[in-house]
């Protein structure tokens, strides 16, 4: 086996350098000690101190305020009571909450994690804890418990969770409705607010981003989320927030990497899936290759599609991460060690694209005598985000992604982001084809491993309008794969 394989005793490496809390019992869930000592290299990223007690302290508050408290039921019935809040009642021991929900709807597990991110960031940066409304209880099937001696689940019993079915862009109780309405203002707060922050939000939604409404929304003890976005980079524009992120995160390219480690740590089910594809495949070889085929336009064109294939050979060989098929037979493989087994992990809803380069490498030898092994884990068809089973093939493919040594991604997938944050990669991009065609150059490497957060306000605080946000501060910038998007560097 691989050195890495053996695992490693350091409880510090254990720990992922102090940012995961230690009174976890292991066998429940043996991914979060096992993942990064056994299968990951040490991730180069360390954790600030300011991160690591902020994450104490924060799993103290977690325990006092989590279901099944004193403080819960409290903070519960005033739910009930509809009390509307006219001044910071906050005497330092009364819980504030967010809740991150899962719509019943289709939601992309990329998505759904990026989101969760935000949220809980949120919720260190306005000391509330964040509670996860899940209907389905499939959060508890993909994730075990990331805090310690509690629960991230709202009870089914939660008198909100009837509500959460009418929460949609129009609700009339999400913030973003009430300002465009008036029926909000600082002295007129209900106890809880909903918070509207998916793709297709409005201007009066993307008021959450500004300083004076975070004083505001800052005063009602629950709040609401319905986000499918990685809207961190816009968090680090609130001057409030700022200050406090800075401190936290002095390597401001690396949010989603640590917080992504420290809250998701797959149960034993789909780490099982993990750890035998990763023996099975891709353990043995000397570098590891991921790729993740995502096809977003030309619905109905059957895969492989063409040009989607040739870029993912492009881009491969002029970046040099595979190696050259020698077609015209000058080279001859033999039976002695190969100078080097590189390992190729495809993941794509369709097995086209990881065939072709199967064959492409069985077919000829390489120009550089190295040998290599394609594999697929999957291939699901169809996104069906609402089946465990196959949400547990995704996040194990993610996971196996994050495990390789490089990884290329398709521009705009959150799927792809989450690999590469997780395991700390910065990726290479599979630019979005135009007009059919390879574009040129067929992918680049990214300026960052943060994720892109596709839809940020432009600015309208104050009254001012058309502020381009990639260009405010400069560890903000547009991404790579969306001109309007943004994302930390
Ligand atoms: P995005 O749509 O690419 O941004 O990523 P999401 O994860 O939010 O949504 C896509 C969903 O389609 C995933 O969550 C999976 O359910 C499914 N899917 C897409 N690509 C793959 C793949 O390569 N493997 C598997 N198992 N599922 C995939």
């Amino acid at each position: 086996f691989h050195a890495r394989e053996k695992g490693s005793n350091n409880p510090k490496e254990k720990l992922l350098g102090g940012l995961l809390a230690s009174e976890f019992d292991e066998e429940s869930c043996l991914s979060r000690y096992h993942h990064q000592s056994s299968l990951h290299k040490p991730s180069p990223y360390k954790p600030s101190k300011h991160l690591i007690s902020k994450l104490r302290s924060y799993e103290k508050l977690h325990k006092r305020c989590g279901p099944g408290t004193e403080s819960y039921k409290r903070a519960t019935e005033k739910l009930g009571q509809d009390v509307y809040y006219n001044h910071v009642s906050n005497s330092g021991d009364e819980c504030r909450y967010v809740l991150w929900m899962l719509p019943l709807s289709k939601l992309g597990l990329g998505n759904r994690i990026l989101s969760m991110v935000s949220v809980f960031l949120y919720a260190l940066l306005t000391d509330r804890i964040m509670l996860v409304a899940d209907q389905r209880s499939d959060t508890s099937d993909l994730f075990c418990e990331p805090f310690p001696g509690t629960s991230w689940l709202l009870p089914l019993d939660s008198p909100l969770m009837d509500q959460l079915d009418s929460f949609n862009k129009e609700y009339s109780r999400s913030y973003g409705t009430m300002l465009k309405n008036h029926a909000i203002n600082s002295t007129r707060i209900p106890s809880q607010l909903y918070l509207y922050l998916f793709h297709d939000y409005g201007d009066h939604d993307k008021m959450f981003f500004c300083e004076d409404n975070q004083m505001i929304i800052g005063k009602a003890p629950w709040l609401v989320v319905k986000s499918n976005q990685y809207f961190v980079p816009s968090l680090w524009l609130i001057p409030g927030f700022q200050t406090k992120l800075i401190r936290l995160f002095p390597q401001k390219d690396t949010v989603f990497h640590h917080l992504g480690r420290y809250l998701f740590h797959p149960t034993n089910q789909v780490w099982g899936m993990v750890t035998r594809s990763y023996t099975a495949y891709l353990s043995r070889a000397d570098e590891r290759l991921g790729i993740q085929v995502r096809v977003f336009e030309e619905e109905g064109a059957s895969p492989p599609i063409k040009h989607v294939m040739d870029q993912i050979v492009a881009c491969t060989q002029r970046e040099k991460l595979l190696p050259e098929v020698d077609t015209r037979g000058s080279q001859v493989t033999t039976t002695e060690k190969p100078s080097k087994l590189k390992a190729v992990l495809v993941t794509s809803l369709t097995s086209g694209y990881s065939e072709t380069l199967k064959s492409m490498y069985w077919e000829h030898p390489t120009s550089t005598g190295e040998v290599v092994v394609v594999h697929q884990p999957s291939q699901e068809a169809n996104q069906q985000s609402d089946k465990k089973l196959h949400n547990r093939k995704t996040l194990a493919e993610m996971y196996l992604l994050s495990l390789t040594d490089k990884v290329v991604i398709s521009a705009s997938s959150t799927f792809g982001y989450v690999a590469q944050g997780i395991g700390g990669l910065k990726p290479w991009i599979l630019y979005k084809p135009v007009n059919h065609t390879v574009p040129d150059p067929p992918c680049g490497r990214a300026i960052s491993m943060e994720p892109c957060f596709h839809v940020p306000p432009v600015y309208g605080c104050k009254g001012k309008t058309g502020t381009n946000t990639g260009n405010i501060v400069p560890f903000v910038k547009h991404c790579e794969d969306r001109i309007l998007g943004i994302k930390l560097v």
